[in-house]
């Protein structure tokens, strides 16, 4: 079958390929998926450039939904031709972690598999899926049934993007009516946290972002304020701190700037969350001073939402059906598989929401 095989840490090392096979027969828990859609992620940019030091070769690609077509024997998670969202979350589903209600905090995520093969060369997967293909095989613990009315090129968004951003608010910085926040980046994540804010009754949401066409976006998902972070005079702290009045109770780092997380525990008034949502290299140091988070500010690592993908995916699905949570509006380009490098390059540039590759095509 068709498939993107990244063999290095460079964009050029990324190749097509029409000849990688999965290595071997479906385990008992395990499901193979059609992929139908998958959406081209920040994560997938570092994969790329090694900043996940993932091994390779691999292949990339973890935002998706697609169509259940093999079950294992002993899978009861969906069936034969549901429709489902995929979870990055390899979580092994029976340890303590998993049973009290952590899929997120289960010791087996970021295991290492090689699924794939093309010809005698094994293939790794990104996040646990590897979604730049036309099949991927994952555990049944990863497949969430949702309901076929909901498009599946949209359905892909929920499996990382929203589920990052609008879990970022639900489930761990929790933004109650009233109050008040600041989100840099208003990219495919930041748009999600700006919505999620926006459900939860926020008053105020101040977007940032660099590019200036985020700003139409950012105000139709529920800003209330942007503010274009261009010139060597921009100061952002001083900025959010003056439109929120002395700054704000919940700040949200969705870019993955070591910098820009030390400025958001400056914006963020005493007492406040500071929600670091966006994902640097893996190896970066944060520096900030001490006097900044001193004022009982709760400094918040959030990976993937806080999720807890059975529930929240059919949640935010559910919402979405029901006109409250945008996803078709995110999805600014479709494109076959051979169309990674210009959604790569829409993403540098930042003039884009998401774009979704259809591996069997439109
Ligand atoms: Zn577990
Ligand atoms: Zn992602």
């Amino acid at each position: 079958m068709q498939g993107l095989i990244l063999e290095g840490t460079t964009e050029d090392s990324i190749r097509l390929s029409n000849d990688i096979e999965h290595v071997a027969d479906l385990q008992p828990r395990q499901v193979r998926v059609e992929v139908r859609a998958a959406g081209v992620c920040g994560s997938d940019l570092s994969c790329v450039h090694g900043k996940y030091y993932m091994p390779t070769p691999l292949v990339p690609g973890h935002e998706a939904a697609g169509v259940v077509v093999e079950t294992g024997s002993a899978v009861t998670y969906c069936e034969v031709g549901d429709h489902v969202v995929l979870s990055t979350f390899g979580n092994c589903g029976h340890c303590e972690v998993c049973e009290g209600g952590d899929p997120g905090n289960c010791g087996a995520l970021g295991a290492l598999a090689q699924p794939y093969k093309e010809g005698d060369q094994p293939l790794y997967n990104f996040a646990n899926i590897g979604a730049f293909i036309q099949e991927t095989i994952v555990s049944e613990n990863q497949c969430i049934p949702i309901p076929k009315e909901v498009p599946l090129a949209s359905a892909a968004l929920i499996g990382c993007g929203v589920m990052t951003g609008a879990g970022a608010v639900f489930n761990r910085a929790q933004v109650r009516i009233g109050d008040t926040c600041v989100v840099i980046g208003a990219g495919g994540v930041g748009l999600n946290v700006i919505q999620a804010a926006a459900l939860s009754g926020a008053s105020q949401i101040i977007a940032i972002d660099r590019a200036p066409t985020k700003e139409r976006m950012a105000m139709e998902f529920g800003a209330t304020d942007f503010l274009l972070a261009d010139g060597d005079d921009f100061d952002a702290v001083a900025e959010v701190k003056a439109l929120s009045k002395g700054g704000v109770n919940h700040s949200f780092e969705v870019v993955g700037s070591t910098a820009l997380l030390a400025d958001a525990i400056k914006m963020t008034r005493a007492g406040g969350n500071v929600c670091a949502v966006g994902v640097p290299d893996l190896t970066a140091t944060v520096t900030y001073g001490f006097q900044d988070l001193h004022q009982n500010k709760n400094l918040m690592g959030i990976r993937a939402g806080g999720g807890k993908p059975r529930r929240d995916f059919r949640l935010l699905a559910d919402l979405y059906l029901k006109g409250k949570l945008k996803l078709d509006e995110m999805i600014s380009n479709t494109a076959g598989l051979d169309g990674l490098q210009a959604a790569f390059d829409a993403l540098k540039e930042g003039a884009e929401a998401r774009t979704v590759l259809l591996p069997h095509g439109e």
